[in-house]
């Protein structure tokens, strides 16, 4: 029940929605009329409470009529089956002769949300989009592979999922499959089991476009990989698409044999690089502007872009905490809410600036003396980059106000919190100083 009630609340409000919040909970039966399902923390229940308990209760309703009601209690997620692939491992054990092979699958869900127009495009993955729409929109085969590698969370499955959606609308009686590289051997070992391999081969190679994702996956399944390479020949020597992605080159993956290598490099081979601070920005940007309801003020999509640097998908995660925390709390998004509701992934991305790196920067950029910057001295050249430096520790480092203040000559906290003010308040209408605070900020994190 636990299963189907989770599909159908993928299907109704996406898989974002599902990783985001559903997939961590776990259910515990239930109990008379009382659904009991565990969440992990008190935050995550009271969201799922306020926003997703009714429709959660209808779903179980359908499941079995004597539900009446859900209680959400703190703990962890039970193991239990998340997708196809765990229900066809935990079936095949139980009940092997009744269960149907899924021949009729086409493939893994598609996100609706993962379309061109909201891909942004920056030099990192430039090359790789302009690929991928050549693909979606040539009527021939461009590039047989396109092969795209890049690091996790920088939208390769993003990118798949577009050239999808592009090849179903515009030419919709291609056949299009998109499939994950684990779920295409769980279906070829279904398959084998089942005696039923003619079918599968049948379903494969007659695609027109074959999207496999994270290929790296099947590296040394070593019958999962023969058939994918029989696949892979079949329709590339008949002149049909096939894309494939992995988190690494064709070159560095490992277990995978030479001749499939060789191949898989043959068309086009696109890396996504990691994102700079400006692709980061333009991101949060577009995801702000889809946001409704709450105001994302732009020096916090500045300071995530700056500080959550591993990846998009962390990006996003960590702007939809905290627009779901103000939606929560119903109060508007400030800086400080961001730093606290973030700690943990702050933390994870920090890259330890120092107070000492920050001076020192200050001091070159302004072409003064490091001991300058920490006398007395009141003068405005000097007293600036001071106030400067002050604002750029508070925002980069973790270090609270007092400790700022005795590096910086032994000053007082209250000297520090009015220099973070000061340039605040400048910066909206100095666009002088503005620059100056975006170079140095951009120098500081290389
Ligand atoms: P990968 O498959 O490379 O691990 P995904 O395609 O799953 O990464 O991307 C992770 C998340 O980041 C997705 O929600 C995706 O929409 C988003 N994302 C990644 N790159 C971009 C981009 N350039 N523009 C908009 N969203 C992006
Ligand atoms: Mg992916």
């Amino acid at each position: 029940a636990w299963s189907r009630v989770c599909e159908k609340f993928k299907a109704e409000f996406g898989v974002h929605v599902y990783s985001s919040w559903l997939e961590q909970m776990g259910y515990r039966g239930l109990d008379g009329s009382t659904v009991e399902l565990t969440a992990p923390t008190k935050f995550h229940r009271d969201y799922i409470q306020q926003h997703y308990a009714p429709r959660l209760k209808d779903f179980f309703v359908a499941e079995d009529p004597r539900v009446k009601a859900l209680s959400i209690r703190l703990g962890t997620a039970a193991a239990r089956p998340a997708n196809d692939e765990d229900v066809l491992k935990v079936t095949r054990i139980q009940a092997p002769t009744i269960i149907e092979p899924r021949a009729q699958d086409t493939g893994s869900a598609l996100d609706p949300r993962y379309s061109f127009d909201s891909f942004v495009v920056g030099k990192s993955n430039e090359l790789a989009y302009a690929a991928a729409k050549r693909i979606a929109e040539s009527d021939d085969v461009p590039f047989n592979p396109l092969f795209l590698h890049g690091g996790v969370g920088l939208g390769k499955t993003h990118l798949m999922h577009a050239i999808a959606h592009e090849v179903k609308r515009l030419k919709p009686r291609k056949k299009v499959v998109y499939i994950s590289a684990e779920k295409f051997m769980f279906e070829f070992i279904a398959a084998l089991r089942y005696k039923d391999t003619h079918e599968f081969k049948q379903k494969y190679r007659n695609v027109d476009l074959l999207m496999i994702d994270d290929v790296q996956f099947i590296a040394n399944k070593d019958s999962t990989q023969e058939e994918f390479f029989h696949t892979f020949n079949a329709l590339v020597d008949s002149r049909r698409q096939v894309i494939i992605t992995a988190d690494r080159s064709p070159t560095d993956l490992q277990g995978i044999e030479d001749r499939i290598i060789s191949r898989l490099g043959w068309g086009l081979v696109a890396d996504i690089h990691p994102t700079d601070y400006e692709l980061r920005l333009g991101i949060l940007q577009s995801k702000a502007e889809q946001t409704t309801g709450v105001d994302v003020p732009a020096d916090v999509l500045e300071f995530l872009a700056r500080r959550i640097t591993s990846n998009v998908r962390e990006l996003e995660g960590a702007l939809n905490r905290v627009v779901a925390y103000a939606t929560l709390v119903g109060r508007p998004i400030t800086m400080d809410m961001t730093r606290d509701v973030l700690q943990d992934l702050i933390r994870a991305n920090d890259r330890k600036l120092t107070i000492d790196e920050i001076q020192r920067a200050v001091a070159d950029y302004y072409n003064i003396r490091l001991a300058d910057l920490l006398s007395e001295r009141r003068s405005r050249n000097i007293a600036r980059p001071r106030q400067i430096a002050m604002f750029l520790a508070k925002q980069l480092t973790s270090r609270s106000l007092p400790e700022i203040g005795r590096r910086f000559g032994g000053r007082d906290h209250t000297t520090v919190m009015h220099a973070v003010r000061k340039i605040e308040d400048l910066r909206r209408d100095d666009s002088h100083l503005e620059d100056d605070i975006t170079r140095l900020l951009r120098l500081l994190e290389g």
